[in-house]
């Protein structure tokens, strides 16, 4: 039986990428050694992190004066370490769009009872169940705030945000995690990008910081893994990084470049995610739950049967037959087919036969 794995994340990595890092695992480039055992000083490891660093600035036209950082702890410890380096003495907007978009603006809240900022929820579209993306308004936002941080894409609700909005100036920071490379964003448009690795990147562990330079601090904040500038300084070797992470980042890089890299990639999610939205639009039985058309994810895709009932039943028949991990967020329910860089068309095409037979087994 042919597996897919509809993983939000961690998710499915290309397969020729695994092969190669299985060919070269128990003796990486005449070393004798594994990836996994090298020093984080050798010359071998600083080629690694350097090509590393190299590719996702090609793949994703990095200008130069943004550094990229290979750090840990997650997107989620981006949602503190965001507001310790950049708002101190300032207001800090939070477009609020999704569940993950919540939990930063609500680690900011928190973290604001102890260090002087002024964390400030410009719109949240949670009342309606994060169906959309909120508008908002460049003059509600004061030009000199540290930052407006958003989501754009949405990984549990399956919305996600194509045009940036006017912010009055102020920098954008945007949570990626689950559309970087995905689309064609301007790095330049932004002030500063992160994502962790486990959804369209690589293993978990490795998150991905891309700021730019002028936003680095100048004083050091409390910790110094905390500190970009100390981070960007050391060129992400502060302390021993994920090493093997960053590895398999690199060859999912080199893999994405040979493919035809993000042009090639947006191309390929579109046509992807599109096969799937145009079955669910045509069909009675299955429903998306987005709104608006233009806020549909690319990269996430939830859905309903018409009752919970049949959601359950689907759920279980489909990890039967081979469609893994496509039960919805436990805070959602229904489905929700994550469509990575690495997910196969073919994968799309099966599901959609599968989900066919189960409407015409299951409709009233
Ligand atoms: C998965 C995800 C996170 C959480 O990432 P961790 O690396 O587990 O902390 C944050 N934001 C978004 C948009 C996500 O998809």
């Amino acid at each position: 039986m042919t597996i897919y794995n509809f993983s939000a994340g961690p998710a499915v990595l290309p397969k020729e990428v695994l092969k190669k890092a299985q060919a070269e695992f128990l003796n990486y480039a005449d070393t004798q050694m594994s990836v996994m055992e090298l020093s984080h000083r050798s010359i071998a490891f600083d080629q690694i992190i350097k090509d590393a660093e190299h590719l996702l600035r090609e793949l994703m036209a990095i200008p130069d004066n943004y550094k990229v950082l290979f750090l840990q702890g997650g997107a989620s410890t981006q949602f503190s370490m965001i507001p310790l380096n950049l708002a101190k003495g300032k207001k800090a907007y939070y477009l609020v769009a999704g569940s993950w978009g919540k939990k930063a603006y609500s680690e900011a809240v928190k973290l604001s009872k102890t260090i002087p900022f002024e964390p400030i929820l410009l719109a949240s579209s949670e009342e309606d169940g994060f169906n959309h993306i909120p508008e908002i308004s460049a003059k509600d936002i004061a030009s000199d705030a540290a930052y407006l941080h958003l989501t754009t894409n949405n990984t549990i609700e399956g919305t996600a945000l194509y045009e940036l909005p006017d912010t009055n100036g102020v920098p954008i920071i945007a949570d990626m995690s689950s559309n970087i490379l995905a689309f064609p964003y301007q790095v330049s448009d932004f002030g500063m990008i992160y994502a962790g690795a486990q959804k369209n990147i690589g293993p978990a562990g490795v998150t991905i910081v891309i700021i730019r330079e002028d936003l680095l601090n100048t004083e050091p904040v409390l910790s110094s893994m905390l500190d970009y500038r100390i981070q960007a300084d050391s060129q992400s070797l502060y302390n021993t990084p994920p090493t093997f992470g960053i590895y398999m980042a690199k060859l999912v890089f080199e893999w994405l470049k040979d493919l035809g890299g993000v042009t090639e990639m947006t191309k390929q999610n579109q046509e992807k995610s599109a096969l799937l939205y145009d079955f669910i639009d045509q069909s009675d039985f299955y429903q998306n739950p987005v709104l608006n058309k233009e806020n549909r994810s690319l990269s996430n895709i939830p859905f309903t049967t018409p009752s919970k009932v049949l959601d359950d039943k689907f759920n279980q028949e489909a990890d039967l037959a081979g469609f893994k991990n496509i039960k919805g967020h436990r805070s959602v329910g229904g489905m929700r087919a994550s469509l990575y860089n690495a997910f196969p068309k073919e994968g799309v095409h099966a599901l959609i036969e599968f989900m066919k037979a189960f409407e015409e087994a299951n409709k009233a």
